[in-house]
């Protein structure tokens, strides 16, 4: 709790320890002297306009307007209806307490906040664009897609784009938590929001600032608090009902008991006034209100410190009951890029293959088409291309100087009707066939490429299993000799290969349909449809992929499969913490509540059932900011 206060939590500070001092004062004077019962009261009553004057101007004000049974409106009864039974030194004390956990609460609050602002920290605040070769510098948004744009050393970079000039390293740390610099040069891409660190480079825009990354990053942060979890809707329902009916029920307490026990007795009227009292400063439910939403908020800023984006509490709950982990087999347990291994052609030369096979591929995305573009040592006419479908799932048919080509694996070369072969080779057989007709195509070939397995996939595979996840599934589009390939290598027992996008929702919904709470993870590349259709959706590598980001509840901003075990691990740590909370706050007040009713529990003890469990709760839900470490 030691970073810098805020104005406003300073001049709070020093009034609470002027009253604090007041009240000490207040203490003394009035034991030592024997002074009349108003005399004393004035006393007791400076330390409490000191520390509590704002509080019961609110609730004045909201009374006026009819909003009733409010927190403020509840201490200020509760503090007044003290005074009435006499117990000064209680009623000035309880307004202190109030203010102090006031104080823990906006700091709490406040840094918390802080941490999602570092985030925010990545919104670049203009861009040096290079017009009829003059630079000029503009809001980002002003930039168009295509223009050129100048990055200086330590500047953010604000737009999404492709270095055309220069070279630098990059720090993504704000994105991805990752430290180490990235290295740029000629042709590389650059994502916006992170920081140009060495070199002076000039980027060619690919995005305009509303559909670049950090656009779509601060976006997803901002709305993150909207997305209420089941727990949170309960709170703020349980506190409409709750509050009024605690006020009802001191007000009974106040009245039924004297009313039988003597009317006419001022000490038992004043027994079950303080009684009341107790019972409306125990009531309180500010632990709850405060301490839940901070949790989420702590945990969501927590993740998003790592490179883990959770779009909502909703989605960190639903994460935290996760028992499957189905993954995507292309660019998430491999790399996605793949080498060729070797060119088979048919009748043409391995040159040619290649050239047609490119060609068509060159405006794919697909880590395949992306892997066979950089295979091609030459220049790629793209204008040679008049029309270009992609089927996903199958390839790519391609219109190249008016012969159409297909490219893509062994369903489509079933689709065109090709006499192609499979390869004794392993890896990703991609076939090429020239269309004759509609009944029938030439075979040209095939090429073999391979990925290789992440880094941490295995180890990513293991921990899963050792968090209790029941069942680690593999899903992939790719053969099935190169499913249980990487299946073997990963120690999965479980993979569905030869799979079309459409096949792959089925299987999820097979799983869902088995009960399993299932969190589907991809690349965003052909796989969309499931990470809709999974309770949880992860999306990795979102550093470029808008669908990634746009159809994923919980985003991974690198492209470690290790982010997966993370993201739970934080999930269930923050649910955890919202339980601790929930349950310690309300077994607290219902003891105090009812010591209090049966005349056991004095405002002292009500103080910490209030400001007490407040501050408590609050120390719990910052915990949930620091992010808990993996199991080796
Ligand atoms: P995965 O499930 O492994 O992520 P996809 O569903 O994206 O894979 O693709 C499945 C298979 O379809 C690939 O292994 C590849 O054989 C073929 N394929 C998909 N897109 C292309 C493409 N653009 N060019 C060639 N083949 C492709
Ligand atoms: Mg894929």
């Amino acid at each position: 709790m030691k970073n810098k206060l805020t104005r406003k939590q300073k001049k709070m500070l020093r009034r609470i320890i002027a009253a604090a001092c007041l009240l000490i004062i207040a203490a003394i004077v009035t034991r030592v002297l024997d002074l009349p019962w108003w005399v004393n009261l004035l006393i007791y009553a400076v330390p409490y306009i000191v520390s509590g004057y704002d509080v019961l101007k609110t609730a004045f004000i909201n009374m006026i307007h009819g909003q009733f049974f409010d927190e403020k409106f509840l201490m200020m009864v509760a503090t007044v209806g003290a005074f009435g039974a006499g117990e000064y030194p209680e009623a000035s004390a309880v307004m202190l307490f109030y203010q102090v956990g006031e104080l823990f609460q906006s700091i709490a609050v406040g840094r918390s906040r802080k941490s999602i602002a570092n985030l925010m920290d990545i919104r670049p605040d203009s861009a040096t664009v290079i017009r009829d070769s003059i630079e000029k510098e503009v809001s980002p948004d002003e930039v168009q897609v295509g223009e050129l744009i100048v990055v200086r050393p330590g500047e953010k970079i604000p737009l999404d784009g492709v270095v055309e000039e220069g070279a630098s390293s990059v720090n993504t740390a704000a994105l991805t938590g990752e430290s180490a610099p990235v290295d740029v040069a000629v042709s590389d891409s650059v994502i916006s929001g992170t920081v140009n660190l060495t070199g002076v480079i000039k980027v060619r825009t690919t995005s305009t600032f509303g559909q670049s990354t950090v656009s779509k990053i601060l976006e997803l942060v901002e709305n993150s608090s909207e997305k209420k979890a089941k727990v949170e809707n309960f709170i703020t329902k349980f506190a409409k009902w709750y509050t009024p009916c605690v006020v009802i029920a001191a007000l009974l307490l106040a009245i039924i008991p004297p009313v039988i026990l003597g009317i006419n007795s001022w000490d038992i009227w004043k027994t079950w006034l303080m009684r009341a009292c107790v019972f409306l400063v125990v009531s309180c439910p500010c632990a709850l209100v405060v301490s839940v939403p901070l949790s989420f908020f702590g945990g969501i800023g927590g993740a998003s410190r790592e490179g883990i984006l959770i779009k909502g509490a909703n989605y960190m709950e639903t994460l935290a009951g996760i028992d499957t982990v189905v993954f995507d087999k292309t660019g998430t347990l491999t790399k996605g890029v793949f080498a060729v291994d070797d060119i088979h052609p048919n009748n043409i030369t391995q040159a040619q293959l290649i050239d047609i096979a490119a060609t068509c591929e060159s405006f794919s995305s697909h880590p395949v088409a992306q892997s066979i573009v950089r295979a091609h040592e030459g220049h790629i006419e793209k204008d040679r291309i008049s029309d270009v479908k992609e089927i996903a799932g199958k390839g790519v048919e391609a219109v190249i100087d008016g012969n159409t080509y297909f490219c893509g694996n062994g369903q489509l070369m079933e689709a065109c009707k090709a006499d192609y072969h499979d390869c004794h080779l392993t890896g990703t057989i991609i076939h090429i066939a020239r269309k004759i007709n509609d009944d029938s195509s030439e075979y040209l070939g095939h090429i073999i490429i391979n990925d290789e397995i992440k880094e941490d996939s295995q180890k990513t595979v293991s921990i899963l299993k050792k968090l209790g996840i029941k069942r680690v599934v593999m899903l992939t589009g790719d053969k099935d000799k190169v499913a249980k390939n990487v299946a073997g290598k990963l120690g999965l027992t479980e993979y569905h290969a030869e799979l079309l996008p459409a096949d792959k929702v089925d299987q999820v919904e097979k799983l869902l349909g088995e009960g399993a709470k299932l969190a589907f993870t991809g690349d965003g590349i052909n796989d969309a449809p499931v990470l809709m259709r999974a309770d949880i959706g992860i999306a990795m590598g979102a550093m470029g992929s808008d669908a990634a980001i746009e159809s994923a509840d919980v985003v991974l901003m690198d492209d470690k499969p290790a982010g997966i075990a993370k993201a739970i691990l934080i999930a269930r740590k923050t649910m955890r913490i919202v339980k601790e909370n929930v349950f310690f706050a309300l077994a607290v007040k219902a003891v105090i509540l009812i010591l209090g009713a049966v005349g056991i529990a004095n405002m002292w003890l009500a103080v910490f059932g209030d400001v007490g469990v407040l501050i408590i709760a609050i120390f719990n839900a910052i915990r949930a900011m620091r992010s808990p470490a993996l199991p080796a």
